[in-house]
């Protein structure tokens, strides 16, 4: 079942290690099918040399019980299933350990929106969740992690603010489909990577005004986008 998400799922994860975002198996990449039914994730621990469609594993978003895969779900897929059932507008997300956004992560810093690169694909400041309580990690810390990124978004738009970074872990992106998830934690990787050395050549370095965010954001996004080959 669903051959060519399965495709485009293990693309996904396969691009992530292109693309410089994952180290050792650091990172996991899922996608959800059309009628929103079902999501295709990468299994939990297999190396991503010679990764095949095939070991693509199918999970039931309802149940969350796997109905299609022989190997075992990544471990967060329970935070994937969540977003899903929660962000109507998304179908695929990416979480990786990026070093530059794992190190706002940790440090407990939000991403401001320093100039137009950022503008250009994330909707202002890039959030930064709360701490999971003592409780919370021992109760279900992946469905927490889910339920921390949906609180932070309590007054988002995961549309306009396609990425976030949990405390003291690392960044999880997404998008309208699985390579547009990938693309998204590529964006927020590079993001980072400016912001750090923004930070270091100017410490008082403020965001950018609200009027050249709204230019860069809506001119590649929303009903008045113009910007590339419509
Ligand atoms: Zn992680």
């Amino acid at each position: 079942m669903l051959e060519e998400l399965k495709q485009q799922v293990c693309q996904a994860n396969l691009d992530l290690v292109a693309h410089g975002l994952v180290t050792l198996t650091w990172g996991n990449v899922s996608g959800l099918s059309n009628d929103r039914q079902f999501l295709v994730i990468k299994p939990s621990g297999v190396a991503y040399d010679g990764m095949s469609p095939a070991q693509m594993v199918v999970v039931s978003v309802e149940t969350g019980e796997v109905v299609e895969g022989a190997l075992k779900p990544s471990s967060d897929m329970v935070t994937h299933r969540l977003l899903y059932q929660k962000f109507s507008g998304i179908g695929g997300i990416t979480h990786t350990h990026s070093p530059k956004a794992t190190a706002f992560a940790q440090a407990h810093r939000e991403i401001p929106c320093f100039g137009t690169t950022h503008a250009d694909h994330f909707y202002g400041t890039i959030p930064l969740t709360r701490l999971l309580t003592a409780e919370e990690i021992d109760a279900g810390y992946e469905i927490n992690t889910g339920h921390v990124i949906i609180e932070r978004f309590a007054n988002l738009d995961p549309v306009a603010m396609p990425g976030v970074l949990v405390a003291s872990h690392a960044p999880f992106a997404w998008g309208k489909d699985a390579a547009d998830s990938v693309k998204n934690a590529v964006a927020l990787e590079a993001v980072a990577a400016m912001a750090l050395d923004t930070l270091a050549l100017a410490q008082e370095t403020g965001p950018v005004d609200q009027f050249l965010l709204d230019k860069h954001y809506f001119r590649k996004h929303g009903q008045d986008a113009y910007y590339g080959q419509q």
